[in-house]
């Protein structure tokens, strides 16, 4: 297939729907927006008519090869033809009833297939609802306090996990965001991702008040940093010895990494999982999922309050389920998966051929790239990229039909409906984005 490059969508002429758009949005949307990463595209945001297969196509007329996939969960592309049906086939029968639906077991039932450590699921809102259940349940479990986190791993906007690292003498975090009470973030330790040495130390001496270790199995909120050899194993570990619950925050990578998520693929598994993006196919959900023993301490079985109005909506369960059983049953994962591989690789080669300082970290269907020598592990190797190219970059790549996420500490994502042909006319803008960025 041929992308067309429509250089007028550029010239700020056609660019000008996305601008009015923009200016009125600004005066009735905080910065003109919902979510704070959508407004980091300079020097405004293109607005979204429409997406199909890998594309977006924005009100200016500018057809994208999009890499962000919606931050994720949009494995399948946009409306891929058989959750389209699914989805309309039950939209006419309506869609809430505060009572339950045959879906949302169907769709428990392939969580709980899929998942050895899930034995009953809870399905919230998002994925940040999701992490707030989970903690809540592991304080329940353990009757302890404390919640251990690892710098740079993101779980959603809520009060406990908006935590950084203190002084460096201190364990405990201090917020991140205003509005979080010291007195809660202090009930977060902060520990070093792919650094066991750094768990231990804190769990040695807060350990028998720690409720649970919640770790994103693969960072892919910072970039894309997969888990060193033996780390999420040591986690495992040290969760045990100190009696507390290891949460795997699979949001991203449950789905994304395979249909058992980071799990099945390390071959670790956690005592409470939460999962969102993909298995919402695209629409708002989240989901706790853990053993009986764990997961019967939840209202209405146990002690553990937990309700939503939305909870198990009919149609992001039928828009889960369309898009598991397309996984399931097509070369679905071979594409989206051959895709992060070649563009990984394509990447490579072109910023190698270009001498620029760089290194490109894949996991299966996930990859960044990061202007800095040497490796990156964690957020403080990940924070010595020069943020400025990657955001040049990505503006380049923008100008020639191909939407990378505006920030260094996102990822790249890709889909079944990434065939070779678009893969390879995105390694063709890469090659030039990266020739355009030597000439200055
Ligand atoms: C996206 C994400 C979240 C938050 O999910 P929302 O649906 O945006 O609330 C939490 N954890 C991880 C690992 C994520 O990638």
């Amino acid at each position: 297939m041929k992308i067309k490059l429509n250089d007028m969508a550029t010239s700020g002429i056609l660019m000008s729907e996305s601008s009015k758009l923009y200016e009125e949005a600004m005066k009735v949307l905080v910065g003109g927006v919902n979510s704070p990463v959508r407004a980091a595209i300079r020097p405004y945001p293109f607005f979204v008519r429409e997406g199909k297969g890998p594309y977006i196509f924005t009100v200016d007329g500018q057809r994208l090869i999009d890499y962000v996939l919606g931050y994720g969960p949009l494995i399948l592309g946009h409306a891929p033809e058989p959750v389209v049906k699914r989805v309309m086939e039950y939209i006419n029968r309506g869609w809430l009833y505060g009572a339950p639906t045959e879906i949302e077991v169907a769709l428990a039932k392939k969580i709980v297939s899929h998942f050895p450590s899930i034995k009953k699921v809870r399905f919230v809102n998002s994925g940040g609802e999701a992490v707030a259940t989970a903690i809540r349940l592991a304080r329940g479990y353990t009757k302890r306090r404390k919640i251990l986190k690892f710098e740079g791993c993101y779980h959603g906007a809520i009060d406990y996990v908006l935590v950084k690292a203190g002084s460096a003498a201190a364990h405990f975090g201090t917020p991140s965001s205003a509005g979080v009470p010291e007195d809660v973030a202090k009930l977060t330790l902060v520990a070093r991702y792919n650094d066991l040495d750094s768990v231990e130390r804190v769990m040695r001496s807060e350990g028998n008040d720690v409720a649970a270790i919640i770790v994103e199995p693969v960072m892919a909120n910072y970039g894309v940093i997969p888990p060193r050899e033996g780390f999420l194993k040591g986690l495992r570990e040290i969760a045990d010895k100190y009696g507390a619950l290891l949460i795997f925050d699979e949001v991203v990578t449950g789905y994304r990494l395979g249909l058992g998520g980071a799990q099945r693929y390390y071959g670790v598994s956690a005592d409470i999982t939460t999962l969102g993006k993909i298995i919402g196919g695209g629409f708002p959900v989240g989901a706790v999922g853990a053993r009986d023993e764990i997961m019967d301490l939840l209202s209405p079985r146990g002690p553990v309050f937990n309700a939503g109005t939305f909870n198990g909506h009919p149609i992001s369960m039928i828009a889960g389920l369309a898009t598991i059983d397309v996984l399931e049953t097509t070369n679905a994962y071979d594409i989206a998966i051959s895709a992060s591989r070649r563009l990984a690789e394509g990447i490579n080669d072109v910023l190698s051929r270009s001498g620029i300082d760089h290194v490109v970290n894949w996991v299966p269907t996930m990859l960044q790239v990061f202007f800095t020598k040497g490796e990156v592990i964690d957020h403080e190797t990940a924070g010595k990229s020069d943020t400025k190219l990657y955001l040049r970059l990505h503006e380049e790549l923008l100008k020639r039909g191909v939407f990378i996420a505006p920030s260094q500490f996102e990822a790249m994502f890709t889909s079944s409906s990434h065939t070779s042909d678009v893969v390879e006319e995105t390694l063709r803008q890469i090659e030039d984005s990266v020739k355009a960025l030597k000439q200055v």
